[in-house]
């Protein structure tokens, strides 16, 4: 039985994998090659005066520090409290049924952020839960993780009318949330899913399709833009980029890794 449940949960990692373009496998140690050797790491770098950089925006995001010697698991709960029922910005009389607050491991090395809850995200209070959810939890799995291994949240924590786009008031009021579960979650590397998450976290007005390609930095973590689940079901032809973007990613976060030998 175990072996039929490996041979099942094989075949749907290739069965994904060949779906995001991968188009075989190789023992060729290339393959395993880490990121740093075949991709050149870009610091953030502000073009302008006028725009700061990441680790700016992250360190002086408007926020609480992480009191010293706090951890993940208590300072995530803390944010929560902090945020309460939230009427910060005009989106809690915009029909929201509740806050999507973020979901996963608090002490993950590995952190996904889009943008804001849709319909299912309302419903359920969970990030990522509708058909673009399943497609992320697949490009979770398709590099050797679970969801419950990495942290799932958004900038914007309550569903905008009609899946609009955040306006730059609501931004202004719920990034510093976000900001405060990077701080307290300490990710190694965060997944920008999507122009929005990516423009708002690099205080850039760059378009995505400029962005990934690109490494980051973000506070102390390395930050891969890539584009969001729910963009490749529209375009599917897109999941090779996102399976090069992911494989960056892997291989950081095995960079990382203690030496199992
Ligand atoms: Fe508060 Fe953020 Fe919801 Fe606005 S979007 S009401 S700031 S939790």
């Amino acid at each position: 039985m175990a072996d039929q449940d490996t041979r099942a949960q094989l075949a749907e990692h290739l069965r994904m994998a060949r779906e995001l373009g991968v188009e075989g496998l190789s023992r060729d140690p290339a393959w395993r090659a880490r990121a740093e050797d075949a991709v050149p790491r870009r610091p953030f770098v502000a073009d302008s005066a006028e725009r700061p950089s990441s680790e700016e925006s992250f360190a002086n995001a408007d926020v609480e520090r992480v009191p010293a010697g706090a951890s993940e698991r208590e300072m995530l709960p803390m944010i929560r409290d902090d945020i309460g029922d939230c009427t910060r910005c005009k989106l809690h009389t915009l029909g929201r049924r509740q806050i999507v607050f973020g979901v996963g491991n608090p002490a993950a090395d590995l952190m996904f952020i889009g943008e804001a809850p849709g319909a299912d995200e309302d419903i359920q209070g969970i990030p990522f839960v509708g058909r673009a959810g399943q497609l992320l939890t697949k490009i979770i799995e398709a590099i050797g993780l679970t969801r419950d291994e990495v942290y799932i949240a958004n900038i914007i924590k309550c569903r905008p009318p009609e899946n609009r786009n955040p306006e730059p008031d609501e931004v202004a009021a719920c990034n510093p949330f976000v900001v405060r579960q990077v701080q307290a979650i300490r990710p190694k590397v965060i997944v920008a899913l999507g122009s929005f998450a990516a423009q708002t976290l690099l205080r850039t007005k760059d378009p995505i399709s400029r962005l990934r390609g690109n490494i980051f930095t973000y506070g102390d973590a390395q930050l891969i833009p890539t584009f969001h689940p729910a963009y490749l079901l529209r375009s599917p032809e897109r999941k090779r980029d996102v399976w090069e973007d992911m494989k960056k990613v892997r291989n950081l976060l095995q960079a990382d890794a203690p030496d199992p030998s």
